[in-house]
């Protein structure tokens, strides 16, 4: 398949787990993807050797997402090296938890500027180089449709403010034919939430379809919405929860 042909993708935060295998689908599907990360070099690394190994055209940036110049570079690099912009997808993301109490000021600013401020930095500074074609795709939670339990305030709270930032993005962009939505993943097996960790049987048994998902099921979705199928969906959030907020 290669209906991504001709198309340049960016995806924050993109060495392993959900961001790494977005990149990978979006490469086979015949996108040129960049794709950042923040210390994991070796996994960068790693990936860009495997997506050019299959004949795909890969580029790592190291860039901190609370950074927003280094945000705003990393657009520009992929621009500079794919000669285009046409996919961004905001997918860089930390697990915040703990008592309310004991979250700092620290930790707002941090997570707000990983999930939000760079979102918003991302969309603004692509949206200026994208042409004939626009994909804006947020990578949320299914913690901001529902929250079952304590000490995830912050994190519930960050990747809410994704919904508003992509509604407003769909109708700022949309008469330009780009379009923007939120993927909230449900649990899925990756570093940041195995399913095997400490956390997973109590999420779990808010599961509907009762197992977690894995980064493939997330890559899925982003690659069709990346695509000629995203045309018309624009504004809202798809779920890819296994049934968690239902
Ligand atoms: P991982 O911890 O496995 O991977 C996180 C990725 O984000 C890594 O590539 C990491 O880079 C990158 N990243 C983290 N902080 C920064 C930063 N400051 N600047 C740039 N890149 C950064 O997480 P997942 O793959 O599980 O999560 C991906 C997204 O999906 C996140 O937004 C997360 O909130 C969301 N999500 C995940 C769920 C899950 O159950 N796994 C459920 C719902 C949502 P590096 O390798 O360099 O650290």
């Amino acid at each position: 398949m290669s209906e991504l042909s001709g198309r340049v993708a960016l995806v924050m935060g993109g060495s392993r787990g959900i961001g790494a295998e977005i990149a990978r689908t979006l490469a086979r599907n015949g996108a040129a993807v960049g794709f950042t990360y923040h210390s994991a070099a070796d996994q960068a690394h790693g990936l860009e050797e495997e997506i050019r190994a299959h004949g795909g055209h890969a580029l790592g940036i190291q860039a901190d997402s609370a950074d927003p110049e280094a945000v705003r570079a990393a657009i520009e690099t992929t621009v500079a090296r794919f000669g285009r912009f046409d996919i961004l997808v905001n997918n860089a993301g930390v697990f915040p938890s703990g008592p309310l109490d004991e979250v700092t000021l620290e930790d707002v600013d941090r997570t707000l500027g990983i999930h939000v401020r760079g979102a918003f930095v991302a969309a603004q500074t692509a949206a200026r180089h994208m042409t004939d074609y626009g994909r804006i795709i947020n990578i949320g939670s299914c913690l901001a449709e529902r929250l079952p339990g304590p000490g995830m305030t912050l994190y519930a709270m960050s990747k809410s403010a994704l919904k508003g930032l992509t509604k407003g993005l769909a109708r700022d962009l949309g008469p330009r034919g780009i379009t923007a939505v939120v993927v909230d993943p449900g649990p899925t097996d990756t570093d940041m939430n195995p399913a095997d960790g400490a956390a997973a049987d109590f999420l779990r048994q808010f599961i509907a379809v009762g197992h977690y998902g894995h980064a493939q099921d997330i890559a899925g979705m982003v690659a069709y919405l990346a695509g000629p199928g995203g045309r018309h969906v624009s504004g809202g959030t798809i779920a890819v929860d296994g049934g968690f907020a239902a």
